[in-house]
């Protein structure tokens, strides 16, 4: 039941109404019986460091941020986490009485998935497909994690360049155009394929990376980050040709249950937060 005594805690983005944080995040709250609640706010880019300003006046706990906002809040906040910083995203503000905190919480969703699977990256070469946003955080988590080499394969090289060039720092990060002979041999040795592209999303779900699977390690477990749908053609391809493999629900809940872990100290209950999702998607 909500109370006076209940901490708020919600999501801005613009537009939000399509958000599935409020879901998988409130079916974690009421699982752990702890006292917060969890609602979407809409924020246009206008409104921001008005937004932020409000929600630090009305004492909120803590946000996530989402599309468009998850660069523009950086400069707004008292401090950004290392990991935020590399990776340029804030998906999670946390107020500690008055000082706000962001962190990127895409990273440690993403790496979950491969963790819980004991799926070993330490010396190992994954190549994932894409390099947009969501494959900044991909990439911080692999180089986390030790992989040897990460490697963009692209429509377009020339743009991914500057992306490999700013985590070289970190790791080594290399750039393939995706029909290449030099990607087709990153394929055959590598131990990890992702795509990170939008490709077979909802609605276009015949879409699919060019892969041509009689490349790939046979050995190499294949992720989509993609959610919707559960199996996008590129994950169904890869299952057909005998790959362990995974979707993008575990990342989304991964991430909310991280966000939820630094607001309250809790440990959220992963599959319930699953449950939640999967139930929304259907
Ligand atoms: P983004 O910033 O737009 O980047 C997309 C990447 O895919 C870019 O490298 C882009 O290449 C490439 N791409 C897009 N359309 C393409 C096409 N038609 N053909 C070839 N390449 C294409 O998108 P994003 O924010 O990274 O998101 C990517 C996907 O990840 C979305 O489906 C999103 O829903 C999903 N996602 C999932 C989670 C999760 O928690 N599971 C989190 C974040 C994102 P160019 O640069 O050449 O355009």
């Amino acid at each position: 039941m909500i109370t006076g005594k209940t901490q708020n805690l919600g999501v801005i983005g613009w537009p939000i109404a399509h958000s599935l944080s409020p879901v998988i995040q409130n079916a974690a709250i009421k699982e752990a019986g702890v006292d917060y609640n969890y609602t979407a706010l809409p924020v246009a880019p206008e409104n921001l460091a008005a937004a932020v300003a409000g929600l630090k006046a009305l004492n909120y706990r803590g946000w996530n941020v989402t599309i468009p906002h998850k660069a523009a809040i950086m400069p707004l906040l008292d401090e950004v986490d290392k990991a935020a910083e590399i990776i340029g995203a804030v998906n999670t503000v946390v107020n500690d009485d008055g000082r706000l905190t962001g962190y990127n919480t895409d990273y440690l969703g993403f790496m979950g998935a491969l963790n819980s699977r004991k799926i070993e990256l330490a010396g190992k070469t994954a190549v994932l497909l894409g390099a947009g946003g969501a494959a900044r955080a991909v990439i911080w988590g692999l180089l986390q994690a030790g992989t040897a080499e990460v490697v963009l394969a692209v429509r377009n090289p020339a743009k991914a360049q500057p992306l490999a060039e700013e985590f070289s720092p970190y790791g080594k990060v290399t750039v393939c155009h995706w029909t290449e002979d030099l990607c087709a041999e990153q394929l055959k040795k590598c131990s990890l394929l992702v795509n990170t592209t939008p490709l077979g999303m909802t609605p276009k779900v015949e879409a699919c990376p060019p892969v041509d699977w009689s490349t790939v390690n046979p050995a190499a477990f294949v992720y989509d980050i993609i959610y919707t749908p559960a199996e996008t053609r590129f994950l169904r391809e890869a299952r057909e040709h005998g790959h362990a493999v995974v979707n993008g629900e575990e990342m989304l809940a991964g991430q909310g249950a991280e966000a939820l872990k630094l607001w309250t100290g809790i440990q959220p209950d992963l599959g319930c937060m699953q449950k939640a999702l999967r139930q929304a998607l259907a």
